[in-house]
């Protein structure tokens, strides 16, 4: 099985995190050997509700054997994408009021992007510093790590970085600049959040230089920073919404968000604004729809800031300096990356599934399904703290 993984798909070696999934369920995935393991990571935040969850499966199951795919969904109209647009512009704050569906949050940040350019003639794109909005080039084109863009380059001309937080650096928006785009949290970076007043400042800048302000959303979305969206904790509503991961309960799907107006300009001539086969997919817009009202008619988003607490009260260690985030978007910050990498392994010995973020190698990424249990927290939360004594006494300066 394993030598098959390795001669058919673009990998050489082993991920030291690697398992041979049998199947999961709930906040546990088991593997080929019959060992159960408990899931912080939840995909990179993907599985809202867990693996399986069994309203995401029926609504599955049931479009499956209605239909799948017909017809891109700008020409035929399917109801699982229609409903889905629906609900989501109920929940947004106007001008919010048009979704296009795509397949994943890359190809939303491509379609904001692209959106931004048509809607002002500009051409100039602000991105932060440490930002991560995707792989493909014109995600890497506003990606903040200058040095793992290189190596594809020439990447999108007029993009240019501002430093997350600093309001000095907002002078930089003019009348040339097309979008500001930035992660409402920051994910790759280490969970950074907006200091007080910066997104509004951010905003009120935009405003005053018509520029559009495209908020990607792709990881705090969908609940997981105890509202719906993130930018709700903070008074504005940005020009473009970006969406993915979680949106989806585990299935792949991306949206961007705009006024009606804005969205306009899509089907304007050139007609070709943006295209995609899959997206809007009937099967994969159920699974989303069906997410986003699990989440609506529970308590699950409330609930992430009490099951923050209880991470954070159950989360005191020496070796813990410091726990960044908000709900169920928490990174550990520990002393180097290389105890990071040994407490992150260990855990996988002993059972429980973490993670690192992208760009801050001194963190563990804490993203667990939004139905985690707090049973399920303390259990976990024992694992790691077992952990984190025996790392300890490897490095005991740490
Ligand atoms: N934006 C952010 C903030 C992300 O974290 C990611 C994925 N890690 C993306 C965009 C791209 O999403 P995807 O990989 O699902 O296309």
């Amino acid at each position: 099985m394993h030598q098959d993984f390795f001669k058919y798909q673009a990998q050489t070696t082993p991920h030291p995190l690697a398992m041979e999934v049998s199947h999961a369920k709930g906040s546990y995935i088991y593997d080929t050997s019959g060992n159960k393991h408990l899931d912080f990571v939840a995909g990179v935040s993907a599985c809202t509700l867990g693996h399986c969850h069994p309203r995401v499966v029926k609504a599955v199951q049931e479009q499956m054997e209605t239909y799948s795919h017909v017809m891109v969904y700008g020409e035929y109209i399917q109801e699982p994408a229609v409903a889905l647009t629906k609900l989501l512009a109920e929940q947004l704050p106007a001008p919010l009021e048009s979704t296009y569906l795509v397949n994943s949050g890359t190809e939303a940040i491509e379609g904001a992007l692209k959106l931004a350019r048509r809607v002002t003639g500009r051409s100039e794109i602000l991105y932060a510093e440490y930002a991560y909005h995707g792989n493909t080039l014109g995600s890497l084109s506003i990606m903040g790590y200058e040095e793992r863009k290189t190596p594809f380059g020439p990447l999108l001309p007029d993009c240019h970085a501002i430093v997350f937080n600093d309001e000095g650096d907002l002078e930089k928006i003019t009348e040339k600049t097309a979008a500001v785009i930035l992660e409402t949290i920051q994910g790759g970076a280490g969970f950074i959040l907006p200091e007080e007043n910066y997104l509004n400042k951010v905003k009120e800048r935009c405003k005053n230089t018509g520029t559009l302000l495209i908020l990607d959303e792709v990881q705090p979305g969908f609940g997981r920073t105890g509202k719906l969206f993130g930018f709700q904790h903070f008074d504005i509503v940005p020009d473009i919404l970006v969406m993915g991961k979680g949106m989806g309960g585990g299935l792949p799907i991306g949206a961007f968000t705009a006024s009606k107006e804005h969205m306009m300009v899509l089907s304007d001539q050139p007609k070709l604004g943006h295209i995609t086969t899959f997206g809007g997919n009937a099967v994969i817009a159920s699974a989303a729809l069906a997410t986003l009202k699990e989440l609506l008619e529970t308590n699950l988003i409330s609930e992430t800031l009490q099951k923050e607490k209880l991470f954070r009260s159950l989360l005191v260690h020496p070796m813990i300096k410091e726990i960044r985030g908000k709900g169920l978007m928490l990174a550990l910050m520990l002393e180097s990356a290389e105890i990071t990498s040994e407490v992150i392994l260990e855990c996988k010995k002993r059972g429980l599934v973490l993670f690192w973020l992208l760009f801050e190698p001194k963190a563990v990424r804490i993203t667990p399904p939004l139905t985690i249990t707090d049973d399920e927290i303390k259990e976990g939360c024992a694992i790691l703290t077992e952990v984190l004594t025996s790392v300890s006494k490897k490095y005991p300066s740490a």
